[in-house]
């Protein structure tokens, strides 16, 4: 078996969609990187290929009993044409945490950045260059050994596609509503929490649900036992500003670990203003709103980078943040992290990579 990449491109490039009309997650480029693992080879047989449908047996374990993962990361076109990755290493290395939860091998993942920069370079016109666009890569793993047993699974498939996306804010960064969810729950600790796998995410649709039937456009998810601490808002980690302090929620085992988060307590460490990564309960944020202490909330993630917040609704009461508008914290963290993503400010901690 093989473990020297091979490409094959296609014959039959499809059009590009219009860059102001890219949504989120719609479009997929020409090609898609694959390899596989067995148990005698180990991972194998990494490739290029046309991006096409792959064939799975109806019995594959993936589709039974939920054995896969996922990561989620973008490329950013520069001014001057170049095409940027952040902190791509970082997602490995989730990946593989990942994969230890959900009991599938891991992968090597100086090989798979390779692979992975060698699938940009293949599709590198697929990297859209208008204002707050970019591409979006999905790296993820699946379990297709076809057998009904509940355990771990012999075979696996780690596929990498990429999907040009929209700017998350055409509109420029504003402040969304947010549905403090007292009755589902999204992770409890010793559960999958802090991995990336698909049933933690279709399990959040019915709190969603509840959310967009309020108004509110994400759902602020409280700790399972209790349902007292703050945990996380929708797919993003959660940050407060409250009475100079800017806290957030620490990782205590049912939180995924952002790699926006990370990057921002670094940052902020780096700018003299410490994050204190503790534990944050419902009443306290209530309690800072009523003596007006409550000075920001923002979320933090891939996709929007940063999400400022403008209003919590809990118990059927409304809490009004910083007049709905954008903080002057989010503003600049904002502006700062897209600025070095983006190249377009200089990145004096070395996370991107051409
Ligand atoms: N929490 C959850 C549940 C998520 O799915 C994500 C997105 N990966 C995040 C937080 C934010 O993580 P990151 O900053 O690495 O995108």
């Amino acid at each position: 078996m093989s473990n020297m990449l091979t490409i094959v491109k296609t014959t039959n490039p499809k059009s590009k969609p219009p860059q102001n009309q890219l949504g989120f997650g719609k479009h997929f480029s020409d090609h898609m990187f694959i390899m596989d693992f067995d148990l005698e080879n180990g991972w194998h047989s990494p490739r290029i290929v046309p991006y096409a449908p792959i064939q799975l047996d109806p019995a594959a374990m993936t589709l039974h009993y939920s054995q896969t993962v996922f990561e989620g990361l973008k490329a950013y076109r520069t001014e001057d044409g170049r095409i940027l990755l952040f902190r791509p290493e970082q997602n490995l290395e989730r990946l593989n945490q990942s994969n230890t939860r959900i009991s599938i091998p891991p992968i090597p993942e100086k090989d798979v950045l390779e692979y992975l920069k060698q699938l940009i370079a293949t599709d590198h016109d697929w990297v859209p260059a208008a204002e707050g666009t970019s591409l979006y890569i999905r790296p993820f793993i699946i379990a297709t050994e076809p057998n009904l047993r509940v355990s771990p699974a012999n075979t696996y498939k780690f596929l990498i596609i990429l999907s040009p996306v929209g700017s998350y804010y055409p509109e420029g960064i504003h402040p969304v509503g947010i549905h403090i969810e007292e009755e589902y729950t999204r992770a409890v600790r010793g559960g999958t929490g802090t991995a990336k796998t698909g049933g933690n995410y279709s399990a959040s649709y019915k709190a969603q649900e509840k959310a967009s039937a309020h108004g509110q456009s994400q759902v602020l998810w409280l700790d399972g036992v209790e349902k007292k601490y703050i945990e996380e808002v929708g797919s993003m980690n959660v940050f407060f500003k409250i009475n100079g302090e800017i806290v957030t929620p620490a990782l205590n085992g049912s939180i995924l670990p952002g790699i926006t988060r990370k990057s921002i307590i670094e940052m902020l460490h780096d700018w003299g203003m410490p994050v204190a990564e503790r534990r944050i309960s419902i009443d306290e944020l209530c309690q800072a709103y009523k003596e007006n202490t409550l000075e920001e909330a923002f979320g933090t993630g891939t996709a929007a980078v940063i999400s400022p917040i403008g209003e919590f609704a809990y118990n059927g009461e409304q809490m009004i943040i910083n007049e709905r508008k954008t903080g002057g914290l989010s503003k600049k963290l904002y502006d700062t992290l897209t600025g070095i993503q983006t190249g377009k400010l200089n990145d004096p901690y070395g996370w991107t990579i051409e």
